[in-house]
């Protein structure tokens, strides 16, 4: 796939209401987004089936909706204050801000780029006799490139380490990095940005408090572990999942809804016994790629990328990666936290969060395996491998999207042949007694042909249509998405006929 098609699925988007750019009509806000009639009701289908998955088939995983607000020295505790920064940089010329790690990073990456080609020309030349390791320790052009390498990456890594925004600039001046659009070295000082929103709560007259738009849900699992845990007589293992708004002021947010500054998370905090959290990490690794695979977009459509770099709390991370138009790009994050959140809201919050066991007879804070999602990012990549576009027999082209049935906006597109004699009746009669199960959808204007288009467009499974002999015998054509087939079936069959494939109770038996 390519950035062309990734064009057009935005384009599509919003033509047929999945996705609307926000406030529109007055140019619009960056990153920000609205999900239209259509979006919605896939939205929602995505997080009920991760809902679901988590809360309905693991008896021991319970729910939670927790409030955006929440006391601000719950960002102090999980270092969200004092960390969750980028530094960044603008160039005096085009005016464009950029991240000053990133400048630096793409820099070293361009001198391993220049070894890399290096040790490749040289393998060709001298062929199979050919000693990388030795290469690489002699020649004097790799040597010479390697050494300004590491000299710069270690530079780096301690103003990175030491937050020492200077020395970051100054790496960037000293290697003569440019502006990628205007060619100049015409910089300003880097500043640390808080990736944080904040506003104020309470009157200013009282003193108003700053509180922040939380910038993931998982802080609000934290600090009710020990509610939940006490009033649902949890027993560890146990796992608390919630779906939530989570807000960062992105420094460099695009490719649509994959970077925003106001997403959705569906996030799960797993607490266990101290000691046994590599064991389940290992499990929701691979409880959470079946969830992935069961959509039925194609296995190499996915990845692990374990972290080399953990974070401070972190003793083991991966990715989950999913092909996007635009490379494997990350999708949902699975964590071994240890215990260092709960530690530090015991610290911050001169409250134990402890937990008794009582098979060992003794308390501890619980470790923690965490799994995070955006459902944005989930519902970018069920477009993107759901978008086709098809050359059919005639010649004509067409787009379909062939999302999984339990996913599908619509399951049911009901077609009156005409828009007389009875047909637009006796379609409403169907709609009406179909509808308390499916979300069903009525057309009768245009051409069947262009009707069954637009809902191959907005991926509905299924498209029924009414004609004379439907008045007689009770008997409708039934036309499937994917193979274009049409069949004859009996009013009263269609409820059966429907169910088992749009089904969300067999989609879940799949993994549970
Ligand atoms: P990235 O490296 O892409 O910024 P991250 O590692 O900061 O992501 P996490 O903090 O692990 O992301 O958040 C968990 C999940 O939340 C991500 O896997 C992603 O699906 C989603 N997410 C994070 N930031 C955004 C964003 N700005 N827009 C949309 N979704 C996001």
């Amino acid at each position: 796939m390519s950035e062309d098609v990734f064009k057009k699925i935005v384009s599509h988007c919003k033509e047929y209401g999945f996705v609307f750019q926000s406030s529109e009509i007055y140019d619009g806000l960056s990153a920000v987004y609205d999900y239209g009639q259509m979006g919605v009701e896939l939205k929602n289908n995505i997080k009920k089936y991760w809902w679901d998955s988590m809360v309905l088939l693991n008896e021991n995983v319970v729910g939670i909706d927790s409030a955006i607000f929440m006391h601000p020295t719950i960002w102090k505790a999980s270092g969200h204050v004092d960390a969750f920064n980028d530094p960044l940089i603008d160039n005096k010329d085009s005016k464009k801000r950029y991240r000053a790690d990133v400048l630096i990073e793409d820099y070293l990456a361009k001198i391993d780029d220049k070894v890399n080609k290096e040790v490749e020309k040289a393998a060709k030349r001298f062929g199979e006799s050919f000693d990388e390791a030795m290469f690489r320790q002699t020649n004097p052009r790799v040597l010479e490139n390697q050494a300004k390498r590491d000299e710069v990456h270690a530079r780096f890594a301690k103003a990175l380490n030491d937050s020492n925004l200077e020395e970051l600039r100054q790496i960037i001046l000293d290697c003569e990095i440019v502006d990628p659009i205007s060619g100049t070295r015409n910089w300003t000082e880097v500043r640390q940005f808080n990736l944080m929103f904040s506003t104020e709560m309470g009157s200013t007259a009282d003193g108003a408090m700053k509180v922040y738009l939380r910038p993931e849900t998982a802080q609000g699992i934290f600090v009710n572990f020990l509610n939940v845990q006490k009033t649902g007589r949890m027993k560890i293992p146990f796992g608390i999942a919630q779906i939530g708004k989570a807000f960062r002021n992105e420094i460099v947010a695009r490719q649509f809804i994959f970077r925003m500054r106001e997403f959705e998370q569906m996030e799960m905090q797993f607490f266990v016994r101290p000691g046994e959290e590599l064991d389940w990490f290992a499990k929701w690794k691979e409880v959470r790629m079946k969830w992935h695979k069961s959509l039925g977009f194609g296995d190499n459509k996915y990845r692990f990328h374990d972290h080399d770099k953990l974070a401070h709390y972190a003793n083991a991370a991966t990715d989950i990666e999913f092909e996007m138009p635009f490379g494997f790009k990350e999708v949902e994050g699975i964590h071994s936290r240890t215990d260092f959140d709960l530690a530090s809201h015991e610290k911050f919050s001169g409250k134990k969060l402890q937990y008794f066991d009582p098979e060992l007879n003794k308390s501890y804070t619980p470790y923690v395996i965490e799994t995070s999602i955006g459902v944005d990012r989930m519902f970018l990549s069920t477009l993107s491998a759901a978008y086709a576009e098809e050359v059919l027999e005639d010649g004509e082209t067409r787009v379909v999207l062939r999302l999984p049935a339990a996913l599908a906006p619509i399951k049911l597109a009901v077609l009156p042949l005409v828009k007389k004699d009875g047909l637009p009746e006796k379609a409403r009669e169907i709609i009406d007694t179909l509808k308390f199960d499916f979300k069903c959808q009525y057309d009768e204007k245009d051409s069947i042909g262009k009707r069954y288009r637009r809902q191959d467009a907005i991926g509905t499974p299924y498209c029924v249509t009414v004609d004379h002999q439907s008045l007689q015998d009770n008997t409708v054509t039934i036309r499937y998405r994917d193979t274009m087939q049409q069949e004859r079936v009996a009013i009263d069959k269609l409820s059966d006929i429907i169910a088992d494939k749009v089904s969300m109770k067999n989609l879940l038996k799949t993994i549970g």
